[in-house]
């Protein structure tokens, strides 16, 4: 770690220690504070954003890309669990289970191909 110069007496002491060793100085609370808290602050959800991101775009996305986008989702809001990211990862869990709901509930819409086939020769024939 890097080296500081005591406020007191100018020594050079170490950027972590609470006091100078030398004349017994209390190093400046803004200084003192560990580094690590501060970069906790500012890192950028990432992985959050990403997951939020899919689960919204499987939303708009139609049947087969949903079924890709909605593992997405929950791969990626579980990362973002991990980092931390409690919100975030939250929202893209939900969003993902929206999405597979949304996936489930439109295949059986869907059905058999085949019959949606027929279906569609069945009201091309009716027009003519
Ligand atoms: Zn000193």
């Amino acid at each position: 770690m890097g080296l500081v110069k005591c406020s007191d007496c100018g020594r050079e002491i170490s950027a972590r220690a609470l006091f100078c060793p030398g004349c017994g100085a209390p190093r400046e609370a803004e200084q003192a504070s560990p580094p690590s808290e501060r970069k906790s602050k500012t890192v950028v959800p990432v992985m959050g954003i990403i997951a939020v991101g899919l689960g919204l775009a499987s939303m708009a996305m139609p049947y087969f890309a949903a079924v890709f986008f909605v593992p997405a989702t929950f791969i990626c809001g579980i990362i973002a669990l991990r980092q931390g990211h409690r919100i975030l990862g939250k929202i893209s869990i939900a969003l993902a289970f929206l999405g597979l709901i949304t996936i489930v509930f439109v295949s059986q819409q869907i059905g058999d191909p085949q019959q949606v086939l027929e279906g569609l020769l069945d009201k091309l024939r009716s027009l003519r």
